[in-house]
């Protein structure tokens, strides 16, 4: 193959006619029975000129276009200029074409034809957001379905093939489809699956995440297992949340964001503007559902929770990081501990990490645009502290108290929150032998403090280095 420009050109007229295009283009509008002056024959491409000449702003997206002995995958990006849509090709790479008897070549348009294997979607944070029956037994879902929430990691693991290769992670990273990438269930290792997918984007070409399907593989009668009759517990509550609330919450944003992405085709730009809404809505529900998920778990007398070594300063770090893109949002600068800070406490990690995304995150929020939010670690009475201060109107004496309780939100009557959230961190943290306290002058901002057992065994160590450094 002659070696291709880096950018592959091409302009298309309003009413659709090829008026320029390199080489590699140009050959296939030719194979298609076109030329330079006439219609443009490739209908992919065809499509996202017709979109971004529509809505008068570039659009690109990932194209599959077929010639006579390849597929080729490209990346396309289509500008509108003046009568004229610009069109740049990038990423050309050509592949054997798909053929019914091997599904190695499973690509988005085949993976839609296919009707075995069940139907799987995730967002860009690789947690589940749907999951559908396929059209066939093959195509039913395992027992114990994937809830839609949950991590993708914590459902399938994901298996090398001969090559000691994942296609599942060198699609992910190049941002296009694989197949056949080789999966157990965590939970049973001997049901094993063949999963492809391909990528979403939006209509700026953003990653929304990815949908696939699941192939049974070594299968033979399918035998359909009667879950026994559900305890009327509070496992069972969790169970039921998941079934009527989260499934179909996950399918509702999982299907409004097709349509926002025009994935099945352009829309007018209102109706993709209330999908995208109707998804933010569905999101705002999910997370309302995981907080009574775990109201649910933490009101149970058996709650436990996990005691182990943990950095505070290194927890602050990561609950900033994670809220980078909503700080930003609002012009909000989030001062993290120093890279070198270490306060060493006892608790359990993922729900220390909880605790700090929602009182970061309440800072965020409840800050006023363009203002400042600490996040500051230290040592006292034994125990390990770290305070989160912002420059908001802050929260006066009486009310000091008051927002710890259930659905407390002073009045508040946003969209942004269910007012669970401190609740559910009090809880949190006196359950791992600490607490949070709030402090700072009504009016100049509010300062949240947590404060963990010290972990002993670090803490001496810790405090051996400090001695060393004095
Ligand atoms: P939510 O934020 O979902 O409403 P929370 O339990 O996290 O629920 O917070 C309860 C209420 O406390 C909020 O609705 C808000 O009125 C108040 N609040 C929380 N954090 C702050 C803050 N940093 N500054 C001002 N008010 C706050």
């Amino acid at each position: 193959m002659p070696t291709l420009p880096a950018i592959i050109q091409a302009s298309i007229s309003a009413d659709g006619i090829l008026l320029s295009a390199d080489e590699p283009l140009l050959a296939l509008q030719r194979e298609a029975g076109g030329d330079l002056g006439e219609r443009f024959a490739i209908p992919q491409l065809a499509a996202v000129a017709r979109l971004a000449m529509k809505l008068g702003v570039a659009v690109s997206r990932p194209v599959t276009a077929a010639s006579a002995r390849h597929d080729i995958d490209m990346w396309v990006r289509a500008k509108p200029e003046s009568q004229a849509v610009h069109l740049s090709v990038i990423d050309w790479q050509e592949r054997p074409v798909f053929s019914a008897s091997n599904n190695s070549g499973l690509l988005e348009a085949d993976l839609a034809a296919v009707s075995d294997g069940w139907n799987w979607q995730v967002d860009t944070q690789l947690r589940f957001q749907m999951v559908l029956e396929g059209g066939d037994l093959d195509g039913a879902l395992p027992a114990q379905p994937p809830v839609p929430g949950s991590p993708f990691s914590s459902y399938f693991q994901l298996q090398v093939d001969e090559d000691g290769d994942m296609a599942i992670l060198r699609g992910f990273t190049q941002r296009r489809a694989f197949r056949n990438q080789l999966a157990c269930l965590m939970t049973d290792p001997a049901r094993r699956f063949h999963l492809s997918g391909f990528p979403l984007f939006d209509l700026t070409g953003q990653l929304l995440g990815y949908r696939g399907k699941a192939f049974a593989l070594d299968l033979a009668v399918p035998v359909p297992e009667i879950a026994p009759p559900a305890a009327v517990d509070s496992l069972a509550f969790g169970k039921r949340l998941d079934r009527s609330l989260r499934q179909p919450l996950g399918r509702i944003i999982a299907n409004a964001d097709t349509i926002s992405a025009q994935l099945e085709g352009p829309l007018r730009s209102d109706y993709a503007g209330y999908a995208l809404d109707i998804a933010s809505a569905g999101r705002h529900l999910m997370a309302l559902v995981d907080d009574l998920a775990d109201l649910q778990a933490i009101d149970r007398p058996d709650f436990t929770i996990a005691s182990e070594a943990v950095d505070l300063a290194d927890l602050g770090r990561r609950a900033a990081g994670l809220l980078g893109v909503k700080a930003l949002d609002r012009q909000i600068h989030v001062l993290a501990p120093a890279m070198d800070e270490i306060i060493p406490a006892r608790g359990e990690f993922r729900r220390v990490l909880q605790i700090l995304v929602n009182l970061i995150g309440n800072a965020i929020r409840y800050g006023p645009e363009g203002s400042e939010v600490r996040v500051e670690t230290g040592l006292e009475d034994g125990l390990s502290r770290i305070a989160v201060t912002d420059q908001g109107s802050g929260i006066g004496p009486d009310d000091r108290e008051r927002i710890f309780e259930k659905f407390e939100r002073l009045g508040r009557d946003d969209q942004g929150g269910s007012g669970l959230g401190l609740y559910i961190s009090r809880r949190l943290a006196r359950a791992m032998g600490g607490d949070i306290r709030i402090e700072g002058e009504a009016g100049q901002g509010a300062r949240f403090i947590l404060t963990l057992p010290l972990d002993e065994e670090s803490g001496r160590v810790g405090l051996e280095r400090e001695q060393a450094l004095d």
